[in-house]
């Protein structure tokens, strides 16, 4: 059978150039950076020292401002507790939205719960954007921190950070940081025009490796380092760097530099025909996120009476994989093992608990096809329409009604 991989933004393969850049630092090169005194420590200096230049340059900023980290969750980690912990003096109230990861929640409610901190969720309105005039309201004199995404990675959607910036430094001393995860295979950066502070880099999205990523911080900024030991990365985050990582992860920027907006040009139409594949033949679909600001790999929807989890296992079950934005692919669950929860991004945008347990989001990457769309394009309607004939409340619903559901699985 047919392997089908559209959930990139779960996961993207090595770039084969990003690994043949990273291949000679397992073995040849596997100096330590911090023994920079020795030939071989000197190489791997010279190796993290370039990675950090290329990494810093795909942002547009200095090289100094760029530490490393295991990937976007601890770069997100180091953002809120270490500029928090750091920065308590000036105030203990930070903003952020209701459809942030979790790698921010958690953190957040951490300081929340433990700290002292006051946090302000903000609402998103149904295409998942955060209000200017929302976040201007919530500043205040205590306000030292706001963080927001770029881009959601499950619903698409993309805010308008410039302007959101904007808000926050007209209007309050506090620092902006935003988690890019999502976004920066497909959005130019320039922390210097987005007047950012702090801002989460990894190669999810880029082709690049796992377990590495980056924080952006600006000069001056003062954070506490969260793990502490050998003075690596300017003293803010200790322990050997994972050089072959860094290096692939140099190697993914400068490759994402120069090809994003061909990959984008090549995303986008893929993304269009799925879309309106799933439009045209499949009834009761409510599509997620704006539908022009927004990643140009990512197709999201929920569908009536058709539970996400149950669309994601029978889709895998015919080769193509997909994810959920049901919690139980997210290892959370409800009060009971068997009971799904829509992921708060669902809820913050408004999808109805009672009829959406879960929504289903392909995110697409450079070795998808026409012809793979146009095969879940065919199968998806049958997989639908076999979990509406096992929902009574579907069959009440369609009483008088001619679904435009037409394809038939095979
Ligand atoms: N932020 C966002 C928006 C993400 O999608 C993810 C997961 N891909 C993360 C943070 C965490 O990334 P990681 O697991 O690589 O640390």
């Amino acid at each position: 059978m047919k392997q089908i991989f559209m959930d990139y933004a779960n996961a993207t393969p090595c770039d084969s150039r990003v690994l043949e850049a990273m291949l000679p630092y397992f073995i040849e090169k596997f100096g330590n950076p911090s023994s920079h005194i020795i030939t071989k420590g000197n190489e791997a200096l010279s190796a993290l020292d370039n990675s950090r230049k290329i990494v810093a340059d795909f942002i547009g900023a200095k090289f100094e401002e760029i530490i490393f980290t295991s990937g976007a969750t601890e770069a997100n980690n180091l953002a809120l507790k270490g500029y928090a912990f750091a920065n308590q003096h000036r105030g203990k109230h930070i903003i952020t939205t209701e459809i942030e990861h979790f790698s921010i929640t958690s953190p957040l409610r951490t300081l929340e719960r433990l700290f002292g901190f006051e946090v302000t969720y903000l609402p998103v309105d149904s295409f998942g954007f955060v209000s200017p005039d929302e976040l201007k309201k919530s500043l205040r004199n205590e306000t030292i921190l706001v963080s927001i995404q770029l881009a959601n990675n499950e619903i698409g959607t993309v805010q308008d950070l410039k302007e959101l910036i904007s808000v926050v430094k007209e209007n309050s001393s506090a620092v902006f940081h935003s988690d890019a995860t999502a976004g920066c295979g497909f959005i130019d950066i320039n922390v210097s025009e987005l007047n950012i502070d702090l801002l989460t880099l990894s190669p999810t999205s880029l082709y690049g490796p796992k377990g590495v990523g980056a924080l952006f911080v600006k000069n001056g900024l003062v954070l506490q380092p969260l793990i502490e030991g050998g003075f690596q990365e300017g003293g803010l985050r200790s322990g050997t760097e994972n050089l072959p990582a860094i290096v692939g992860f140099a190697k993914a920027c400068e490759l994402g530099k120069i090809e994003m907006s061909d990959r984008c040009n090549y995303l986008k139409p893929l993304r269009n025909r799925l879309w309106e594949g799933i439009e045209k033949n499949i009834d009761f679909v409510h599509f997620t996120g704006h539908p022009e600001k927004r990643l140009p790999n990512n197709v999201s929807f929920w569908i009536e009476f058709a539970e996400g989890e149950s669309l994601l296992l029978m889709l895998n079950y015919m080769g193509v994989m997909a994810s959920s934005g049901s919690a139980c692919s997210s290892n959370l669950r409800g009060k009971s093992e068997d009971d799904l929860v829509a992921s708060p991004v669902l809820t913050a945008i408004g999808v109805p608990k009672d009829i959406c347990t879960g929504s289903l989001t392909f995110s697409l990457g450079m070795s998808n096809t026409i012809e793979e769309i146009d095969y879940v394009l065919q199968i998806f309607p049958g997989i639908v329409n076999r979990l509406w004939q096992m929902s009574p409340f579907y069959l009440d619903k369609i009483k008088g009604h001619t679904p435009k559901l037409t394809k038939v699985d095979k």
